[in-house]
């Protein structure tokens, strides 16, 4: 085998492991309206807490992941995991707010899937108000109806979702005009990391905001990590972002310091 060969394999087998044995766990980045600082809302990133390589960030072995099927272990993991801690922030009065997971396109095409959210809200008792589910466009345009079906009957548990990468996929346009299957478009950072200097991008940025909005859908930037970028989306009637500028992904302690305070600064 080659070097890269023998690199996705053994990745794959210690991940394996590594799924057996605890060994991934989630930070939680908090998205915030800007107007008031207050958090309306996180989303839920898996990291893979390595006994040697310590904390693995989601880029270095998600993509392997997806390769097989452990990206749908690590999915179902991630929704259980996140339905327990907001049963446990429920149990413990902590001022609940919505998490998002992101689920891997593939996984709708295998088995029941709703049925298996449905079970996990069910089992957990959470409100399923709380939960949402960021997918990404290019998952939208395969197997549309395998997919769009999928995506109605978890909607109908309550549960929203939102269109991550936004901007970087194709045509989804015309998709989201015919089936109305998503709550919310989450702007691409490539996209945010340009408005400063880029006149055209800002022009563009401006277009999905409102597109949003002509869609009556909500609308979230992600990546915001200076004021002048923070300042257009406030003036641009995008006031909820996620980013460095407000904070990193937290381990769950901490995000849940900021919870009990309800904003940031
Ligand atoms: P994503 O879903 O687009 O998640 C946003 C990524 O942007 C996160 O990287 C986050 O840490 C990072 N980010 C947040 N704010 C900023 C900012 O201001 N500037 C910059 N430059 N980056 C920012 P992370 O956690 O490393 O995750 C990378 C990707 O891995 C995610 O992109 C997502 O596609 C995937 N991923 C993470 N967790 C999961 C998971 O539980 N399941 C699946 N299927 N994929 C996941
Ligand atoms: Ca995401
Ligand atoms: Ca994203
Ligand atoms: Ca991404």
């Amino acid at each position: 085998m080659d070097i890269e060969a023998r690199h996705v394999f053994q990745t794959e087998v210690d991940l394996k492991k590594a799924i057996r044995q605890n060994e991934l766990t989630l930070l939680f980045q908090p998205k915030v309206n800007a107007k008031n600082n207050a958090i309306v809302g996180a989303e839920a990133l898996v990291r893979w807490n390595h006994p040697e390589r310590g904390l693995i960030p989601a880029d270095q072995f998600i993509r392997i992941a997806e390769k097989s099927e452990l990206i749908d272990e690590i999915g179902d993991w991630v929704l259980k995991q996140t339905c327990k801690i907001l049963a446990d922030w429920t149990k413990r009065k902590l001022p609940a707010v919505p998490i998002s997971i992101n689920i891997s396109p593939k996984r709708f095409l295998k088995g029941d899937y709703p049925g298996l959210v449905r079970n996990v809200i069910r089992r957990w008792g959470i409100d399923p108000g709380l939960l949402e589910i960021e997918i990404t466009e290019t998952s939208l345009m395969e197997n549309k109806t395998v997919v769009t079906d999928a995506i109605q009957q978890i909607r109908q548990l309550g549960i929203k979702f939102s269109l991550d990468d936004f901007g970087t996929g194709f045509s989804s346009i015309n998709y989201l005009k015919q089936f109305r299957t998503i709550d919310t478009l989450k702007i691409d950072k490539s996209f945010i990391a340009k408005i400063d200097e880029d006149p055209q991008m800002s022009a563009i940025v401006k277009s999905f905001i409102m597109l949003a909005k002509g869609l009556d859908m909500e609308v979230i930037a992600e990546g915001v990590e200076t004021a002048g970028q923070l300042k257009f989306l406030t003036d641009n009637d995008c006031p909820v972002v996620q980013g460095f500028i407000y904070s990193k992904p937290l381990f769950l302690s901490d995000f849940e310091v900021l919870l009990r305070e309800g904003e940031i600064r």
